[in-house]
């Protein structure tokens, strides 16, 4: 089967297609090959956001469409950023921006948990819809390290882990990752 996939995130375009390598049949299509106009970001939760785009990106496109939505919870900070992360900082989306203002908003603060979340959408032109979610807990560092990944992966360090999500690396990172454990809930729907 042909799947497009509902993002122009590069990095989430290389996360999606490396944890889902291994699900036969399936030829993956990105924007660049199946074009589509930007659908608008504002649900009050990733779930909104996910199916939204999952939704309009197939009607637009009459393909089955994979979407996600997903974002940073900090407990000590009632949840925020969450469905606003990756404009914490302004509309700009700039992932430096967001780090430093994290790391500002947890100065004086302890309790530095987090979590990621990924709400994975799966929508096909026949109307059938999947949707999935996944969690990685985790705290925030006292200051970035590591250069892979992106937004806040610098300053995420995984429960179990003494490194953050930018130094463990790509390997590490898609076997345990929020989006690994929503996207092993649509794989099922993807095979035949
Ligand atoms: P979205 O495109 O609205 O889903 O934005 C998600 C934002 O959440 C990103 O721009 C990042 O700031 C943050 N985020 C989501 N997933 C990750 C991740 O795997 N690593 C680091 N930051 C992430």
């Amino acid at each position: 089967m042909v799947l497009l996939l509902g993002t122009k995130n590069i990095h989430k375009i290389r996360e999606i297609t490396e944890i889902l390598s291994d699900v036969p049949g399936v030829k993956f299509l990105t924007w660049h090959e199946r074009p589509f106009s930007d659908v608008r970001e504002d649900g009050k939760t990733f779930e909104e956001n996910a199916r939204k785009k999952a939704r309009e990106i197939c009607a637009q496109t009459g393909l089955p469409v994979l979407a996600e939505d997903s974002g940073l919870e900090v407990y000590a900070l009632g949840g925020a950023p969450g469905v606003r992360s990756a404009r914490f900082a302004g509309a700009q989306k700039d992932d430096h921006a967001n780090i430093a203002k994290l790391l500002d908003a947890l100065r004086n603060i302890s309790d530095r948990r987090a979590r990621f979340r990924c709400v994975a959408v799966l929508v096909f032109p026949d109307g059938r819809e999947f949707v999935s979610e996944g969690v990685l807990e985790g705290s925030i560092a006292l200051a970035p390290a590591g250069s892979a990944g992106f937004g806040y992966d610098p300053v995420f360090i995984p429960d179990g882990y003494g490194q953050t999500l930018a130094e463990l690396g790509p390997d590490v990172k898609n076997r345990i990752s929020h989006r690994q454990r929503a996207l092993e809930g649509i794989k099922a729907h993807l095979s035949f």
